[in-house]
This record gives structure tokens, C-alpha cells and sequence, in this order.
């Protein structure tokens, strides 16, 4: 039973992987996901429900984008076509007390947030349908749609939803959690445009939610609140007039330079050199793109790749370094959201200079991800309903700690032994009352906890699942 997890304990070496008891539902809840397969599978039919040695199974089994979600061993997976499918499978969970897992677009880095030992894993890669209503002016999205994928595929109808900024990410997780893009500055966070969401709740009841309607609370939750409300199995979210090919309306790309550090640390010393990767991009002309970034500029670099873009090309500005195939990698995050001017921006880039030491032997590279966040950012969300995670006004960057760990890099103990430890996540900056970023913390940063909505996610929470059986039965966001 060989997977992987940041929770410390005494590992087994299998092969170059360790057997860490951790995350997922243990031998004990064996007898509930069982019988929950045998009867889906009965409901459902084999190729939609695929135990070990399915034509689907393998693939799925592994095919978690971090290494950390790729070992688990579902008792069964089932691949659902329809909300239908995903009542059935709900319902049939629910009634077997089963341990459970739901897959998007599967790019989450937290253990079992996308897959499960011994339980039940939905994966949502045969739902992938997606389409503009130019009536509605809005785009009808499936839970197993990667950014990417919308992006090209609705390009000829210059439209786009408010997804993410690398095409590979599923657009579901991403969403649930906020969802930060190269439109948000003008457009608000991916989930400021949701318009109505169908959602399976956990005894499988099938409702639409929407900012209006009977279940406008449960549509604000599942702004942020990520899986822990229900499955969503179709989004209409706003359309966003971004142009087709031909509109190279978009003026930016990537500025790279070389900071070189000098650091001393008790256990080490030494220059290091940081290689600074700046994504830039303006919806206007080169003129205003030079003025508005001029400080950015006017920094020497050793490699750009400014130009203008179409929207759809400014979704693969940043997809090469994402690509699969780059190795596998067992991703850990800090999050962070600061306010200017209160001395922490220092110490949030010391922090990482010194997680970035610590892990020199194991993590070939190590990111420190700014984005901020605007205003008007905040104002799109409000007029929009807001969210559950809404912050004060006043503009602040969100930062991201990003440590890859490529596995031919690091020794076997290191990953289950005390990652938290060396990471110490608690001693990241960040200015109270701001919420972290839920997609880019750790799980052990509870971001929810952090919400300005938190108190009424909770009330919520209590009204659409009261046994709790989502918090009980699925490895997802702390807080609950
Ligand atoms: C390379 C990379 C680039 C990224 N870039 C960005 C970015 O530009 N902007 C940004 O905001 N974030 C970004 N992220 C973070 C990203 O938002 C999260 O990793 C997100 O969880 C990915 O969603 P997914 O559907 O691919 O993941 P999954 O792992 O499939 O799902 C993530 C979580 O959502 C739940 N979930 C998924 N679908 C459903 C559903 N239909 N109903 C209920 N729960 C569901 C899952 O159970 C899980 O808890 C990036 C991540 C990576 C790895």
C-alpha cells in the first residue's frame, strides 16, 4: 500500500517510495467502499464503474497531476457521464457510509484531496463538455474541463470564462476555490462569475443554486468554500468578451532576470542566484503596456518574449514550464497574503530564501509566486455578490511558497519525515484579517478559517450536510 504524505511518521521504504500511514481511509472502511462499488457497479455498469484491472483504472489510479496523489488504490472509480450518474454514485455512497474522493481537472497538490485509499474516487475526465449560449451570454462548463480546453475551444467565439492562467489546471477546482487569472484585475476571481451551479449534495439530492433562488447561500459557499459543500457537476459562469485569434488585443509576456542573493545561514552560507520570472500583460497597446510596467522594465533582463497576443495566447505564456513530463514532483505550499508597508514583504522573501536553502539537496527549484490583487479586483467581486472569502478593501499581493520536490532528487526519508518541520509553515508572514488563497496553501494553514465569511461557511455547512458526512468521509478543507 504504498503512497506518499506530508504527515509525519516512520516509513516503510517500498522500493524508492514509503508506506506512510496518513491521509487516506484506512482497512477499516474497506466493507463500506466495497459494497458501495458492487452496488454501482450493478447501477452504473462496469465501464462506468472500474475497479483494478478496468480499461480506465490505471491510468485514472495514477494520473494525479502531483506526486503525492498518484499511489493511492481506489476500491473502485467511477466515471460518471451525467449529473445522473453523480446522484447515483452520491446516494449510493452516502447509504454505504463510504470513504469518497472527487477529481476535476485532478491538479491539487494536497494528499486525498483527489484521490482515496480504499474508498470511492469520482473522476470527472468523461465530463468535459463545454459551450456558449449567445443568448444567455454565458458558458455551460463540466467538472472534468481543463482551462486550457474551454480557452481554444470557444476561441473562434471570442469568448472565455474567468479561468486560470496555465492551461493544464482543471477549471472545477480552480473555481471552488476562487480562482485567480490573467483576467481577474477587470473580471474578479474565477468564481465572482459563477451564474448557477448544479450541485449533488451529499445524500445526493440534485439542486441548482444560483445568487437569487432558494439555495443562494449555498451558491455563495461554494464561492471558496471548495468540495467540502456538494459536487458540482455544471457551472454557467459569465462569458468574457476576450476575442478570437485574430484579436491580438492583449499586449505582455514574460520578462526573465537574475538576482544574485548573498545569504548566511547557521548551517550554510553562499551566493545563491535567483532567477526572477516577471508575467506581464496589458489589454490595451504597446504604448500603455511600457508605460504602465515601466518600473518592471527598466529592471535589465536577461530574456523577454513581449509581444502582442490574443487572449488565448496569453493563456500558454506560462503552460511549457507545466507541461507533464517535466518529472515527477511532490509539490508543498505556503500561503501568504500581505499588506504593503507593514515590513512584511522581507520577511516573507526571507522566509522562503531560507526554506530555499533548507531544501537545496532535494527540490531542483523552488518558487516564490506573486499575484496581486487589485481593487477593482475586490470591487468586480462585491457587484458580483462577493464571495465567502471576500477581503477588507485595499490591495494586497497574494504569495505563494511553491517547493517541487523532484523524487530522483530527494532521499526516501525525507518526504514523510518532517517536511512541516522544515518547512515551518507557521512562521510565514501574513497581516490578519486577509484570507489565504485556498488553491495555494497547504491543508495545514486551514485557509477557510481565514474567510471573512468563515462563521456563516460553517452555519452553512451544518444546513446542507448535517451528519457532516462530507467532513467525515472525504480528505478536503480543514475548518469545518
Ligand atoms: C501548475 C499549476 C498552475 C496553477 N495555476 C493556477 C492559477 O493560475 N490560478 C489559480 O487560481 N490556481 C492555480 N493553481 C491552483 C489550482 O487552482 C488548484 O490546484 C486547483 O485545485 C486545481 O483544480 P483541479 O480541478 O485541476 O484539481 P482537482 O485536484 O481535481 O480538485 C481540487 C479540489 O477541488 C475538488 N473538486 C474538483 N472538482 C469538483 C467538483 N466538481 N465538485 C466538488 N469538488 C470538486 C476536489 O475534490 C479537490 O478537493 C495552479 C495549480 C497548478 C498545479
Amino acid at each position: 500500500m504504498p503512497f506518499l504524505s506530508k504527515t509525519r511518521s516512520i516509513g516503510l521504504v517500498v522500493g524508492y517510495l514509503l508506506a506512510c500511514p496518513g491521509v487516506s481511509a484506512g482497512q477499516n472502511h474497506t466493507t463500506p467502499a466495497k459494497t458501495a462499488c458492487h452496488t454501482l457497479s450493478t447501477l452504473l455498469g462496469t465501464d462506468k464503474v472500474q475497479s483494478a484491472g478496468g480499461a480506465q483504472y490505471e491510468a485514472s489510479a495514477t494520473g494525479a497531476w502531483d506526486l503525492y496523489n498518484q499511489f493511492d488504490k481506489p476500491t473502485c472509480i467511477v466515471f460518471p457521464r451525467n449529473s445522473s450518474d453523480v446522484v447515483s454514485a452520491m446516494r449510493t455512497i452516502f447509504h454505504s457510509d463510504a470513504h469518497y474522493a472527487v477529481r476535476g481537472g485532478g491538479h491539487s497538490a494536497m494528499p486525498g484531496w483527489n484521490t482515496i485509499n480504499n474508498g470511492v474516487l469520482i473522476d470527472f475526465s468523461q465530463m468535459k463538455s463545454f459551450s456558449y449560449d449567445p443568448v444567455r451570454d454565458s458558458i455551460f462548463i463540466e467538472p472534468g474541463v481543463l482551462n486550457g480546453e474551454v480557452s481554444d475551444g470557444l476561441q473562434s467565439q471570442g469568448v472565455a470564462p474567468v479561468g486560470g492562467r496555465v492551461e493544464a489546471v482543471g477549471f472545477s477546482g480552480l473555481a471552488l476555490g476562487g480562482g485567480l487569472s490573467f483576467l481577474s484585475p477587470s473580471q474578479g476571481w474565477a468564481c465572482d462569475r459563477f451564474r448557477a451551479l448544479d450541485v449533488v449534495l451529499t445524500n445526493g439530492r440534485l439542486v441548482t443554486a444560483t445568487h437569487t433562488n432558494e439555495y443562494s447561500d449555498l451558491f455563495t459557499a461554494l464561492k471558496g468554500g471548495g468540495s467540502r459543500f456538494g459536487i458540482v457537476t455544471r457551472y454557467e459562469v459569465d462569458a468574457i468578451h476576450v476575442g478570437t485569434a485574430a484579436d491580438k488585443t492583449y499586449w505582455g509576456g514574460t520578462i526573465n532576470v537574475l538576482i544574485v542573493t548573498t545569504v548566511t545561514y547557521s548551517n550554510v552560507s553562499g551566493t545563491f542566484t535567483t532567477a526572477a520570472s516577471v508575467t506581464l500583460f496589458y489589454n490595451g497597446t504597446e504604448a500603455q503596456f511600457k508605460q504602465v510596467f515601466a518600473d518592471f522594465l527598466a529592471i535589465p533582463a536577461i530574456a523577454t518574449n513581449l509581444g502582442p497576443l490574443s487572449y488565448n495566447e496569453v493563456m500558454k505564456v506560462l503552460t511549457p514550464s507545466q507541461a507533464p513530463g517535466i518529472g515527477p514532483r511532490a509539490t508543498n505550499y505556503g500561503g501568504s497574503t500581505l499588506y504593503p508597508g507593514q515590513g512584511l514583504f522581507e520577511k516573507s522573501y526571507n522566509n522562503w530564501l531560507n526554506f530555499s536553502v533548507n531544501f537545496k539537496d532535494e527540490a531542483s527549484r523552488t518558487f516564490w509566486v506573486i499575484t496581486p490583487v487589485f481593487q477593482s479586483q475586490i470591487d468586480v467581486s462585491r457587484a458580483h455578490g462577493g464571495t465567502s472569502f471576500t477581503p477588507p478593501n485595499g490591495q494586497f499581493p497574494s504569495f505563494s511558497f511553491l517547493f517541487p520536490l523532484f523524487l530522483a532528487r530527494f532521499p526516501s526519508h525525507v518526504i514523510c519525515s518532517d517536511i512541516y518541520d522544515r518547512l515551518d509553515i507557521s512562521r510565514i508572514p501574513r497581516s490578519p484579517g486577509l484570507p489565504l488563497y485556498l488553491n495555494e496553501s497547504e491543508d495545514v494553514q486551514d485557509a477557510l478559517t481565514t474567510y471573512s465569511g468563515y462563521e456563516k461557511l460553517k452555519e452553512i455547512y451544518r444546513k446542507y450536510d448535517p451528519t457532516r458526512f462530507n467532513v467525515r468521509r472525504m480528505v478536503g478543507p480543514n475548518g469545518l
